[in-house]
């Protein structure tokens, strides 16, 4: 797309997104300054590019600039780039602010923008199905699935299901969706903002982007941040988890559990809103098949389910897996994100046994001790293997570690495949001494 012709940008991180947006500038016309401290990342991004220019923002001269493209795993809160940047007049902005800003150039289309603290990739996920189902042109992007700009143009009347974590939101300013949706808001990466207020705030932007008056605001009002935010806006669409019955629920597979309740609740409200035949898009509902380590039912062995939930990297995303199954032997830890499991606590009678893991181990087994049986694993074979001793024909043994995965493994991708890995051998070799 012709977009970006004669616009100067500076993109700092040269990962995967950095390159995919190198190469969607570059082919646009745009002239573009990189940087990667790493030295084989820019070695990629000339022999890519030969014409790419190598520079340092920290040293360069910003000034002229169109726009700092950075990453949103860069911490612009610490990071003294932004100090620069701002200095010189350049917005700090993502890949998301450059697919608003191409827009204009594309065929006619609509974007849904989906935030919130938990459930976003499921909501994406589905939303996307859903669209797709009724025979609508649809793509993901944003913090799921490929970078959006090295996705090919939908044709007219296609619709872009965007998933944005705040980091995203906090780099993109001019993303008028034509139906915003905010699922929940509970304390989450409090390190990189002012407080749980500037979090909050971070996430209502996405609906001060929105400038034309026909466009939506769908927003889960299930708990107070939300509430506080739909207030400040004119007709809100106000949706609930208990909106979906919970006979509906048990009629779509992937989508267990109280917390998809409110994720389907969104994800209708979202398509209505898009115009899609409402009874079309519930009978899509039961062939979603949920995203791996979401809820995902890895095995079933000797009556035992065994579900993989390493993306609940936080307590408020694990208290829900608790609640989806009476009786559960529970792999929690990791790298914790606060030292309390209180969000988890209404479901604690849920858990026949807890098994510790990681960093947050210790903390986390002093606290359960006190109200439930706990083996302090340390590492996830051992919590598997005692977890399978112990289970019980109808229970669950379930991975919703409450934390990050950092200490142990590589990211909740890993933490999930290896979870996985175990119980199969385990499993395999249970059937062996047959
Ligand atoms: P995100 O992309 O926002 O991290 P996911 O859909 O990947 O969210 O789900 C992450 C974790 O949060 C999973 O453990 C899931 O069980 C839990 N979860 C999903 N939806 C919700 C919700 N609406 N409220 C609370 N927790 C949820």
């Amino acid at each position: 797309s012709p977009a970006f012709a004669a616009k100067r940008y500076c993109i700092l991180g040269l990962a995967r997104s950095g390159l995919a947006t190198l190469d969607a500038l570059m082919a646009s016309g745009a002239e573009c300054t990189v940087w990667d401290n790493r030295d084989e990342a820019r070695e990629t991004a000339v022999s890519n590019h030969p014409e790419v220019r190598i520079g340092d923002p920290m040293e360069i001269d910003l000034a002229g600039f169109d726009g700092l493209i950075v990453s949103p795993g860069v911490p612009l809160n610490r990071h003294p780039v932004a100090d620069r940047a701002r200095a010189a007049g350049v917005p700090i902005i993502g890949d998301i602010e450059l697919f608003a800003l191409a827009r204009a150039s594309l065929p006619p289309h609509r974007v849904v923008g989906i935030t919130g603290t938990n459930g976003k990739s499921t909501t994406t996920a589905l939303i996307h199905h859903i669209i797709r189902e009724a025979g609508v042109p649809t793509i993901m992007g944003g913090n799921i699935g490929l970078p959006i700009l090295s996705q090919p143009p939908l044709p007219e009347g296609g619709v872009y299901v965007l998933e944005l974590s705040s980091y995203q939101i906090d780099l993109t300013f001019s993303l008028d969706c034509d139906v915003a949706v905010l699922l929940n808001i509970t304390p989450d990466h409090l390190d990189r903002y002012d407080g749980f207020a500037g979090y909050c705030a971070a996430k209502a932007r996405l609906f001060a982007m929105q400038h034309d008056p026909a466009h939506v605001a769908v927003i889960a009002t299930d708990d107070e941040p939300t509430r506080t935010i739909a207030a400040t806006l004119t007709a809100p669409r106000e949706v609930h988890a208990a909106d979906v019955s919970a006979e509906d629920q048990r009629a779509w597979p992937a989508l267990q559990g109280p917390h998809n309740a409110q994720n389907v609740a969104v994800a209708l409200a979202t398509v209505d809103a898009l115009g899609l035949d409402q009874a079309r898009s519930r009978a899509s509902l039961a062939t979603y098949s949920s995203l791996p380590h979401r809820m995902e039912r890895t095995a079933e062995h000797r009556g035992v389910l065994y579900v993989n939930d390493s993306k609940a990297t936080n307590p408020a995303s694990t208290a829900p897996a608790l609640g989806a199954y009476p009786r559960i032997h529970w792999i929690v830890g990791g790298l914790p994100k606060g030292d309390s499991l209180d969000e988890c606590a209404p479901h604690f009678d849920h858990v026949v046994h807890a098994y510790t893991i990681g960093e947050a181990g210790p903390v986390f087994a002093d606290q359960l001790e006190k109200v439930m049986p706990v083996t302090r694993a340390e590492l996830l074979a051992n919590a598997v293997r005692s977890a399978m001793d112990n289970a019980k024909a109808g229970e669950v043994v379930l991975l919703s570690p409450a934390c990050a995965s950092f200490d142990q493994f590589r990211n909740f991708e890993a933490r999930g495949d290896c979870f996985r890995k175990i119980v199969d051998a385990l499993i395999a070799e249970d059937a062996n001494q047959q």
